[in-house]
């Protein structure tokens, strides 16, 4: 860890990554010194895809994105942070939606450590009715859904919807 480095976090489920989420992601790189795109795998969400399906298509979504990593962690975001000595936490702003919840979350965390502040990136507004579970939908109802995530991540959601059929 090099204190002169500005990091940055990015959490989420990423049940899929999405290109919302890479979008951000490219805003994010060349504003700090090193993002991490980190995955909550305490989250009492249940995902479609396993941890390790998730990082591995995270992974490649950020293959040939300059100082862009991925890591997971579980317990508070606030102090994954601090171990990593990242001092922003990253989050995607689409709709006044999304508002509520973030300007909650953000100020909990605030109050957890107070050294640590969270940073909103609006993406293109392509993105901004884009979501991973209307995502889901589409590709379980076989719905059209290149426009929207990676090649590999489509590969991945038409393989799983499959086998459920
Ligand atoms: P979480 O469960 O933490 O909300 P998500 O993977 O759903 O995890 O989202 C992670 C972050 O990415 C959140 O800040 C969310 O608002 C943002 N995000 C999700 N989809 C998009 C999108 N299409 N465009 C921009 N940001 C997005």
């Amino acid at each position: 860890m090099n204190p002169a480095q500005r990091v940055a976090i990015y959490p989420g489920t990423f049940d899929p990554i999405t290109n919302g989420h890479v979008d951000i992601i490219k805003r994010a790189a060349p504003l700090f010194d090193r993002v991490i795109v980190t995955l909550a795998v305490n989250s009492e969400k249940r995902p479609l895809f396993s941890t390790e399906e998730r990082l591995e298509m995270i992974r490649r979504s950020i293959e040939g994105i300059p100082g862009v990593d991925v890591d997971r962690f579980s317990g508070l975001v606030v102090d994954y942070a601090h171990q990593v000595g990242a001092s922003v936490i990253i989050r995607g702003l689409r709709a006044v939606s999304d508002f509520e919840y973030e300007f909650q979350i953000a100020l909990m965390n605030r109050k957890q450590r107070r050294e640590i502040d969270t940073v909103f990136l609006m993406p293109d507004e392509k993105y901004t009715y884009l979501s991973s579970s209307i995502v889901h939908e589409v590709a379980r109802n076989g719905g059209a859904i290149e426009a929207f995530v990676p090649p590999f991540v489509r590969e991945m959601l038409a393989e799983r919807y499959k086998v459920d059929k």
